[in-house]
């Protein structure tokens, strides 16, 4: 049921404020008038979540990972009308959807089978050495969680990165309540998610404070979620202006508190010399697939080429832009990211040092055309602008004399989530010499792929130096994100009877502990 409420805990309420969702392909009204939570909401909901953050923080992993499985099944539960209203508020087709929501309870379980193991409680036991001069007091460490995590759900993943998304789920893992402030583009598509976490709180017997949900078009309402004394932290994927101030407000703080800020990032794409004589026009068609998937409206979409001036590249450069004036414009996420996206697009066609490489068309109802561009690596280094994401299928070629000069326009890039080389054989010496540079800059460095698509996994790092996020010790995707809502906590020389059950010295747990340097496996 979709009834534009705002839920605050197990209850649910109405404002006199609201606000509609829209058919980005066609512009019509969807689903109810969706409530704008306030200022009295936020409170309301960050009060419960402090009350739950104490209990449902020290549960044994067994029951947490129970929960996490439990918000899995409840949307599975949802069925189709998750599909069809994602459809309707996203202009996202339903094979992406069904893919996007399998994501998010493969994220969900993923979640739960680490949270079971117990290794990111990082149990650590030093004995107490009694006769060593002075003597050594018994220090015990375990990680614990932050506390309420504010998330704000993202609005190119409605499911995957939203309501139920990898914020969410790594807070939940961590111990962590969580109030999300949700997306205005797709609040129906929260609310049903919202409500099905709703439920598995209440099925799995939880502290109603673990899940608030507050839907809203305003940025007084994530200003007063972020400035709630009671919130330890913030999930954030949007834009950078967005993400900033939030990091600002969070900074300004009685208690400064970590933002995770996932902004901007173009991705830049090395092709190698050998590699672009070899298989230049295969890598054209590539790069159009990778460029257009979705409209270009991922995070990790490949913004940048940077290559040597050859013949080779100019065939790259002609077989790509054929690639891409084939490939229909598809309906953007929203208005608002139609028209970021065609500014942006424009603002490179008025430059004068940009040239563009594919043919500009027109693009129906909040749809954009792809669009290539190219530039030389000295207006790349000089016109900073030409490096900034433009979120959508638009991507700029910097052409560089020589490999050198490539190293350089590297070495002038901000942060990336991504950079991608692609690379043969005879290329070897040069690409050794950039993945120092590239580790440097990014958070996932790739060979011979396109960095769109990116698995839930351990070992995955999503994140990167500014501005690709806030904090680039962290990444939003992965078992490794809920370090991010850890803290580890030493317990000195305290009687057995008041230490947590992970760090007791019978293991109640079971948990694989490190013991006075060892690691001792799970009993
Ligand atoms: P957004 O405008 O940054 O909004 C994301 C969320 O943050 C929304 O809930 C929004 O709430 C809130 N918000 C934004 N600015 C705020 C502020 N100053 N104070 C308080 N809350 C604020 O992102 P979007 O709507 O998803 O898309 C806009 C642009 O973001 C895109 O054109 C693209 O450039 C970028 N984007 C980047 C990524 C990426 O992965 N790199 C992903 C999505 C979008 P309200 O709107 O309700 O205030």
């Amino acid at each position: 049921m979709i009834d534009g409420s705002i839920l605050i805990g197990q209850g649910t309420r109405k404002s006199e404020a609201s606000f509609r969702a829209h058919n980005p392909a066609t512009g019509a009204v969807v689903g109810p008038e969706f409530s704008i939570a306030s200022a009295a909401d936020v409170a309301d909901a960050c009060a419960i979540a402090a009350e739950a953050a104490g209990p449902f923080g020290s549960l044994p992993p067994a029951v947490r990972a129970d929960f996490l499985e439990a918000v899995a099944a409840a949307i599975v539960d949802i069925g189709d009308v998750l599909i069809e209203t994602a459809m309707a508020e996203t202009g996202l087709p339903r094979a992406r959807l069904e893919g996007e929501r399998g994501r998010t309870t493969g994220q969900l379980q993923l979640f739960a089978t680490v949270v079971r193991q117990g290794d990111w409680i990082d149990a650590t036991l030093d004995s107490a050495l009694p006769d060593r001069v002075p003597p050594r007091p018994a220090l015990r460490r375990m990680n614990r969680p932050l506390g309420p995590v504010a998330v704000f759900g993202a609005s190119n993943f409605p499911l995957a990165f939203s309501v139920a998304g990898g914020d969410t789920a790594s807070a939940f893992a961590a111990g962590c309540p969580v109030v999300v402030k949700g997306h205005s583009a797709h609040p129906g598509t929260g609310e049903l998610v919202a409500r099905a976490i709703q439920k598995a709180v209440a099925d799995c017997g939880l502290p109603e404070g673990v899940f608030s949900y507050l839907p809203g078009k305003s940025h007084e309402l994530g200003a007063s979620l972020v400035s709630d004394s009671r919130i330890k932290a913030v999930g954030f994927t949007g834009s950078r202006s967005g993400g900033l101030h939030l990091v600002d407000i969070a900074r300004k703080r009685k208690e400064p508190i970590p933002v995770y800020a996932e902004m901007s990032s173009v991705n830049p794409v090395i092709i190698l010399p050998g590699a672009l004589a070899d298989r230049g026009i295969e890598l054209a068609g590539a790069f159009s697939s990778s460029l257009t998937l979705g409209a270009g409206q991922f995070c990790t979409n490949p913004g940048t080429i940077v290559a040597v001036d050859s013949p080779a590249l100019d065939s790259f450069v002609r077989e790509a832009a054929k690639a891409l004036a084939v490939v229909e414009p598809a309906t953007m996420l929203s208005a608002g990211i139609a028209s970021a996206y065609a500014e942006g697009v424009a603002a490179l066609d008025r430059n004068p040092d940009v040239e563009r490489a594919s043919d500009a068309r027109g693009a129906g109802h909040n749809a954009g055309a792809p669009a290539l561009f190219e530039t030389t690596a000295e207006t790349y280094a000089r016109d900073t602008s030409i490096g900034e994401e433009i979120f959508g299928s638009a991507a700029v070629v910097v052409r560089c004399r020589d490999l050198t000069e490539a190293g350089a326009v590297i070495a002038g890039m901000e942060g990336q989530l991504t950079a991608t080389i692609h690379m043969d054989d005879s290329d070897m010496a040069a690409a050794q010499a950039l993945v120092p540079l590239l580790a440097d800059k990014v958070g996932r460095l790739l060979v011979n792929g396109w960095p769109t698509g990116v698995e839930v996994t351990h070992a995955m790092v999503h994140g990167g130096p500014f501005p690709a996020t806030s904090d680039n010790r962290s990444t939003s995707v992965g078992s490794l994100a809920m370090a991010r809502f850890l803290r580890p906590v030493c317990f000195q020389n305290l009687p057995e009877e008041m230490l947590p059950p992970a760090l007791q010295r019978d293991n109640p747990w079971r948990l694989s502990r490190r013991i006075d340097g060892e690691r001792q496996a799970a009993v």
